[in-house]
């Protein structure tokens, strides 16, 4: 209920930003005297200018003559719908008594309102606010789409991709290597001691470290490796077009990058963080992610077995 009244408030609340297309200089600046009370309202004489306005600018709404002298009002509402800057931007339309025949093709092109001149101030007021409002809330509906999908895919903590979005992309990218013939590994890499590091400086100061063990991993990876947080302190690269050889160095660098400098976790903590990798290859077309997956996990164990701050590789 608290959620919906603030909605409703930021809806209604800031002026709107619009952009008034007309060439008759008497009814221009009626209009523009009558909407600046309540909104921000800019004129454009010439569509096309007004075309690159709207592409460079964020507006509310777009209210366009169909009396333009020398122009075609209803081509500048058909390119604004067609274009993605503008594709979602309410566009009322202004008609002349007569101009019904037009008045329906702006229609069919998705124009939003009408007005028919002469124009009543508050006939007007009233459907503007009706579309700026509407617009903002489809506006709050798409960034709210957005942010679900982003958080369906990413791990807040590190901005890495999850365990749920590996699991789609890893299957695509073992069924590609196996098609191609081409190699393809992975890395596991799992943070050593990482208890004791929350048990010493609290569950914040192991967070600092997961994150700045990300930034460290996202930095030794290429554009079509796909680097994840599988869960805690664990993590993986699928890396494409990479042998196990080529792997083991990219294995090696990353538990270099770990070593070799403290870890900054608080303004006056820095520690010291090592963690060990495992690796595995695609070793025949009857690999699966999982098999894969389970050799890089059993190197990894290998790693930890063998002292910590290591690397090791499937030895099949
Ligand atoms: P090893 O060297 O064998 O890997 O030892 P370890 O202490 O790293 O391994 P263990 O699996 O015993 O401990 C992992 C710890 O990670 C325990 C858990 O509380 C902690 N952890 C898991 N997820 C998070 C998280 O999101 N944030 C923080 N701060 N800690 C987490
Ligand atoms: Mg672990
Ligand atoms: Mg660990």
């Amino acid at each position: 209920m608290g959620d919906n009244a603030a909605l409703e408030k930021a809806l209604n609340a800031r002026a709107g930003r619009i952009l008034l297309v007309d060439d008759h200089p008497r009814s221009a600046s009626r209009l523009v005297e009558a909407l600046s009370r309540t909104h921000d309202t800019f004129v454009e004489r010439d569509p096309q200018a007004a075309l690159m306005k709207l592409a460079d600018h964020n507006f509310d709404l777009l209210v366009v003559s169909l009396s333009l002298a020398g122009s075609d009002g209803l081509r500048l509402c058909s390119q604004v719908r067609s274009l993605d800057r503008t594709r979602h931007l309410p566009i009322i339309i202004l008609v002349e008594p007569g101009d019904e025949a037009r008045l329906l093709r702006g229609l069919d092109m998705g124009v939003n309102d009408y007005l028919m001149r002469p124009i009543d101030r508050h006939e007007m007021l009233a459907r503007i606010k009706t579309q700026i409002k509407r617009k903002r809330f489809s506006d709050y509906l798409r960034n709210k789409l957005e942010e679900s999908v982003e958080l369906a895919i990413t791990d807040p903590l590190t901005g890495l991709h999850n365990r749920r979005y590996m699991e789609t992309h890893m299957r695509t990218l073992v069924d590609d290597a196996i098609r191609s013939g081409r190699p393809l590994s992975i890395l596991v890499s799992d943070i050593d001691h990482f208890k004791s590091v929350n048990d010493t400086h609290g569950h914040d100061g192991g967070d600092m470290v997961l994150k700045e063990f990300s930034a460290r991993m996202k930095r030794n990876t290429r554009g079509i490796d796909l680097a994840c947080r599988l869960g805690g302190e664990e993590f993986l690269i699928i890396m494409p077009e990479t042998d196990l050889a080529r792997a083991y160095q990219v294995g090696e660098r990353l538990r270099a990058m770990v070593a070799a400098d403290p870890f900054q976790i608080a303004p006056d903590v820095k520690i010291r963080v090592t963690a060990s990798v495992g690796l595995a290859t695609l070793e025949s077309p009857d690999d699966t992610p999982e098999t894969i997956f389970k050799r890089a996990d059993n190197a990894l164990y290998a790693a930890k077995r063998r002292g910590r701050n290591r690397v090791a590789a499937d030895a099949a």
